[in-house]
């Protein structure tokens, strides 16, 4: 296993997933433009250090952890790239266009690097826990070191696919999950509209041809979920903003690969609207009450 990480980006997820490697006995080189996130970074056992190319400098693993494509886009071709150890692996786990992640991974290999896309499926809890889901897209040779790169941070690494596609796996997983939750959501409006008691027709709905993730782990409805956000006033959770991201995203790739995904569309609408009214903050089940026509619930 690889004793000397570099991680860049220390914010709500790359916070927690940077400790985890430190908790796991590596030397963990971390940087972040936010002095807050440098300074929590350095209390929990990571060692701050005041740039990307300090953190990289006798790196093994480069783990980035950005907000966006560009921040990605930038750090990699500016930074990384041609300064980190040809040896080093580097593993962007940054939530990106499929695009952008198969333009770095071209620059990095034309370097001389292995390089993997490697976003994540879990939010901040599953982080701080060292229990993420990775979708790697990635050269077959180099699953096997990535696998173990990513252990302290993980319950399952998956390899999706070629350079590029854990991106794809990320977005197209996160498209059916915002088109299932206003499929429930809907749902439960008409059922409320028809006189079917919703936690009822939880116990139907769970049991029969219906059934997906956003009734069983997520049921947007008081009671019969008592883990998901609807409990706890739709605080916590995947916020509609990030959720919305991902629709962009899924659209953007489908235009640019002439894919038909008129459900996806109509899904970036909705969540857009919802966010568009104030909610961004608010977990994406919480589109229930738009649609129920109980914003203000
Ligand atoms: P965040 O905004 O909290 O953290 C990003 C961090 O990157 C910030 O601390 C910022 O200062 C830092 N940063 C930006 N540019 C930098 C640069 N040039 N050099 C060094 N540091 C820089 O975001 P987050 O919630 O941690 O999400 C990170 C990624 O993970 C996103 O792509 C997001 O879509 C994805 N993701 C988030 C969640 C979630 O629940 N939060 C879940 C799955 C995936």
């Amino acid at each position: 296993a690889p004793k000397k990480i570099a991680f860049i980006g220390l914010g709500n997820m790359g916070g927690g997933m940077a400790l985890n490697q430190s908790k796991a006995g590596r030397d963990v080189a971390a940087f972040d433009l936010s002095e807050a996130a440098l300074k929590r970074a350095g209390e929990g056992g990571c060692r701050p250090v005041g740039s990307v190319v300090e953190a990289i400098k006798d790196a093994e693993v480069v783990i980035t952890m950005l907000p966006a494509g560009p921040h990605v886009l930038k750090v990699y071709s500016e930074q990384i790239i041609g300064a980190a150890p040809t040896s080093a692996l580097l593993l962007d786990c940054s939530t990106i266009d499929v695009e952008t992640a198969r333009k770095v991974a071209a620059m990095a290999k034309d370097a001389g690097y292995a390089f993997a896309d490697a976003p994540v499926s879990g939010g901040t809890a599953a982080a701080d826990a060292g229990t993420l889901a990775f979708m790697v897209g990635c050269d077959e040779a180099d699953f096997l070191r990535i696998e173990q790169a990513l252990e302290p941070m993980s319950r399952a690494t998956i390899r999706a696919g070629d350079h590029g596609a854990g991106q794809a796996a990320k977005i197209c997983n996160n498209m059916l999950l915002g088109i299932s939750m206003i499929g429930v959501a809907e749902t439960i409006g008409l059922a409320e509209r028809l006189g079917l008691d919703p936690e009822r027709f939880f116990e139907i709905a769970s049991k029969s041809s219906g059934q997906c993730w956003s009734i069983t782990s997520y049921y947007p409805w008081p009671g019969p979920v008592p883990t998901a956000p609807v409990n706890r006033g739709f605080t916590g959770g995947f916020a509609t903003a990030m959720m919305l991201k991902d629709l962009k995203l899924a659209q953007d790739a489908a235009a640019k690969a002439g894919a038909t995904t008129p459900m996806g569309a109509n899904a970036e609408a909705l969540y857009a609207l919802f966010d568009r009214l104030g909610h961004g903050g608010r977990d994406f089940s919480a589109i229930v009450q738009m649609l129920r026509g109980k914003l203000d619930d």
